[in-house]
């Protein structure tokens, strides 16, 4: 309607949250499995913490420190300690940049890239939906290829013809999550191989979102693959899914451009005090992590013994089920249904993307799939 509206941006859906609500309250009390943050609020003493922040030290009045220093140093530090890098190749502050969140990282690192350019990226799906709809809204095109459909390793001879083949638009970035949401699998020694032999004028995003679950990471590559970036959040292990803020780890020029394509304050004062606050206090805050592994295990097995369900192993706070070609419910209904008992999971990448919440959650996630996929008599 608008005629001063880009088409590309006429053409697209905005991207839907879910609702939430600013004050915590919620009109019904739902599992909320549908996005992969953590089941822990942070502890009350570090909110407590915050709140004193808050009131005796923040000043509400001024700009955020627009450098992210502090925070870069406590970053460097921790990158530095869970990749277990010795001192002489430690990472320093200077290879960090901070995001509002890893999403806006995504774009910078587009916007650095591509922008404006004849330049596509590669992605594997499924995958994190965001680099799709990110490149999208700046009109840069974006090449997909497909993965195992059993180990939803990437298809590596596909992945390896997109890189080579001779057309206008070459690809200039290859993304990969590490392990891959939604289907939980880390990369295989295969790929990762892969990823090392790719040309230097390609860059390659490793996305760790889940690194605190999986416990690999790929930070010690960096000093050989310049041409490599790792990206990680607080979104997740850490509990801070509210404050948004995310961080990449690159080669220092690499980062420097991405510091040049941020807004000036893109961090909020308050955010960036609680990501130093986590990190500060990272020891119990991570060790809840152990339960959440053995909570994915017994779920797991519990989810495998529904007969309509294929579930995959993960590395990450999440689940990855298919529905067998079997099963008398479509994703759809399975999803309203679920939502109707009171759980919220995701259907995305062909398939159920089920966050491990709490232990009294993820038993209620068994019982109603359960109820509604076997115990259900199949109509005729
Ligand atoms: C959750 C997630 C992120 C985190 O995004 P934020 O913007 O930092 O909240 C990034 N990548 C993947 C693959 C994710 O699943």
């Amino acid at each position: 309607m608008l005629s001063f509206i880009r088409p590309a941006i006429a053409q697209l859906n905005a991207y839907k949250p879910h609702p939430g609500s600013i004050i915590g309250s919620h009109p019904q009390t739902l599992d909320r499995l549908d996005t992969n943050e953590s089941t822990h609020d942070l502890p009350e003493e570090l909110k407590q913490k915050l709140g004193e922040l808050y009131i005796y030290s923040l000043e509400a009045n001024r700009y955020p420190d627009g450098s992210h220093q502090e925070l870069k140093e406590a970053i460097a530090e921790y990158v530095n300690e869970s990749a277990q890098i010795s001192p002489e190749t430690a990472l320093f502050p200077a290879q960090i940049c901070l995001g509002n969140g890893s999403d806006e990282l995504i774009r910078s690192i587009l916007m650095a890239t591509c922008l404006g350019e004849r330049a596509a990226i590669l992605a594997a799906n499924p995958t994190f939906s965001m680099y799709g709809i990110l490149a999208k809204t700046l009109g840069i095109p974006v090449v997909t290829v497909n993965r195992n459909p059993q180990t939803f390793e990437t298809n590596l001879e596909a992945a390896q013809k997109g890189v080579k083949s001779d057309t206008s638009v070459p690809i200039r970035v290859v993304f990969m999550v590490h392990p891959n949401s939604p289907t939980g699998n880390p990369l295989t020694p295969q790929e990762i191989e892969w990823l090392k032999e790719l040309p230097p004028e390609i860059l390659v995003v490793i996305d760790e979102a889940y690194f605190e679950f999986s416990q690999h990471t790929l930070v010690s590559e960096l000093g050989q693959h310049p041409n490599w970036v790792i990206l990680r959040t607080f979104s997740k292990a850490f509990q801070l899914a509210s404050h948004r803020v995310g961080y990449a780890v690159g080669h220092p020029e690499l980062i420097e451009a991405l510091e040049k394509v941020r807004l000036p304050y893109n961090l909020p004062t308050f955010s960036q005090l609680a990501a130093l606050l986590v990190l500060q206090n990272r020891q119990p805050i991570l060790s809840s992590v152990g339960s959440l592994l053995e909570e994915r295990k017994y779920l797991k097995e519990q989810l495998n013994q529904i007969s309509q369900l294929t579930v995959w192993p993960s590395a990450g706070n999440f689940l990855y089920a298919r529905l067998n070609p079997s099963s008398h419910l479509t994703y759809e209904t399975l999803g309203d249904r679920l939502k109707t008992l009171g759980t919220l999971i995701r259907h995305t990448g062909g398939g159920l993307r089920i966050t491990i919440g709490n232990p009294d959650e993820n038993k209620r996630t068994y019982q109603r799939l359960h109820s509604l996929l076997d115990s259900v008599s199949i109509p005729n």
